[in-house]
């Protein structure tokens, strides 16, 4: 049985035990449960394990590569952010209309935001985009230990772009870049054989753990935002593949199948690169210097789902409240949903830190942010897997459009 198959059948089988174990239909819960967290943690553990040395060696050797490429760098990046940035515009864009469609949060009573979730420290935008960029240039080894993966992207192109300047003088330092980026693949291999059952314990956990009681009161808007989120994962990024590459961007999906369903079960952008990188690379064909540069990049600042799901909530809190946003107002949303997604790092919720930026750019109260922390989890599985959906396509489309 391939990988695939059994990564899919682990997906069904954790969302489907954990729906009877919420039933109370399954004995003893609590040693599945510990069994499934042990599992989960094995997998996102061990994916986190290769993920920083894997990024930096693979990022800076694939831009020593790019040169080879007849375009060059120039065309790889212009074609990276373009997609990037057109993408994610889409994306808010699509959840503004869907929240206007189907107008979740009106009539819903607020009698209990107040009594929900912890207070969230009111954010300024200065101070915002002062930690972006100390995030951003953070000392090599501080970034390493903290996991902190834009730090470790952007100093890896500064690296990749000294090696490509220095040529001759840094061969061997080159070299060894390049020898470790494949160790860190065979580890990624290594790594995906626990898939099938760390998927399994997440999902399981995930259908096992939910409060059904608040789903009740925000139904709507979880299925609004499902909505909203697959629409543009299986509508909008297909049809900008195809237009752009006349590509089957199903027979895409389909092969992506791994990452994406890596993405659904850990919430997390970065902790499923190293599948998607490995995806990219060895099951639709993208150049691997490409590949490590499109994807690496778009795990930290590309997520059209987060973006999407920002300007969604921001305007379902409006409706909460009873507040009419002007025109002007939802052309604001959307733009600061946008930075907010290119600001949030690729973890789980990180989208709901950054939403204080959207929620006060339009003078909503932050502390609305408390309704949508208990459903959090939940709606990050499908806002994660087109984030991811999204680096993939990019690495697609930019190979295309830069072939030589
Ligand atoms: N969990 C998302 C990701 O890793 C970020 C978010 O919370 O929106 O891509």
């Amino acid at each position: 049985m391939s990988l695939n198959t059994q990564i899919a059948i682990a997906a069904f089988l954790g969302i489907g035990m954990g729906v009877l174990a919420q039933l109370g239909w399954i004995p003893s819960p609590e040693t599945l449960g510990f069994i499934a967290k042990i599992l989960g943690v094995v997998f996102t553990s061990g994916l986190k394990l290769v993920l920083m040395p894997l990024i930096f060696f693979t990022l800076a050797s694939s831009i020593l590569h790019l040169r080879q490429h007849r375009h060059g760098m120039r065309r790889v990046w212009q074609w990276t952010l373009g997609y990037f940035g057109v993408s994610v515009i889409i994306a808010a864009i699509t959840g503004l209309c869907f929240v206007h469609l189907f107008k979740p949060g009106v009539g819903v009573h607020l009698n209990w935001l107040t009594a929900t979730g912890p207070t969230i420290v009111q954010m300024d935008p200065q101070k915002v985009s002062l930690d972006f960029i100390k995030n951003a240039l953070q000392n090599p080894v501080a970034a390493l230990a903290n996991q902190n993966v834009f730090a470790i992207v952007v100093f890896a192109i500064v690296v990749g772009v000294g090696l490509l300047k220095l040529g001759k003088k840094t061969e061997y330092a080159a070299q060894l870049l390049e020898e470790w980026a494949q160790l860190m693949h065979w580890c990624v291999q290594v790594m995906m054989r626990v898939a099938p059952l760390g998927v399994f314990g997440l999902l399981y956990q995930l259908a096992a753990t939910q409060n059904m009681a608040l789903f009740q009161q925000v139904g709507l808007f979880i299925v609004v935002v499902f909505g909203g989120t697959l629409w543009h994962g299986f509508i909008n990024t297909p049809f900008i593949l195809w237009i752009l590459t006349r590509k089957n961007p199903y027979k895409v999906l389909w092969q992506a199948q791994q990452p994406l369903i890596t993405a659904f079960s850990t919430a997390s952008s970065s902790a499923t690169l190293p599948v998607t990188m490995e995806t990219v690379q060895t099951k639709l064909g993208v150049d691997p210097s490409i590949g490590a540069f499109v994807t690496s990049l778009g795990a930290t600042v590309n997520m059209d789902g987060t973006a999407l799901y920002e300007a969604m909530a921001a305007l379902f809190v409006a409706n909460l409240l009873g507040v009419h946003l002007s025109l002007i107002q939802q052309v604001v949303v959307v733009i600061v949903s946008c930075l907010a997604s290119i600001g949030a790092p690729g973890i789980p919720s990180a989208g709901m830190v950054t939403m204080m930026m959207v929620l006060q750019a339009v003078g909503l109260p932050g502390e609305a942010v408390a309704i949508l922390l208990p459903i959090d989890r939940l709606l990050d599985t499908v806002r994660t897997m087109v984030n991811v959906e999204g680096d993939i396509v990019g690495a697609v489309i930019v190979q295309s459009k830069c072939e030589d």
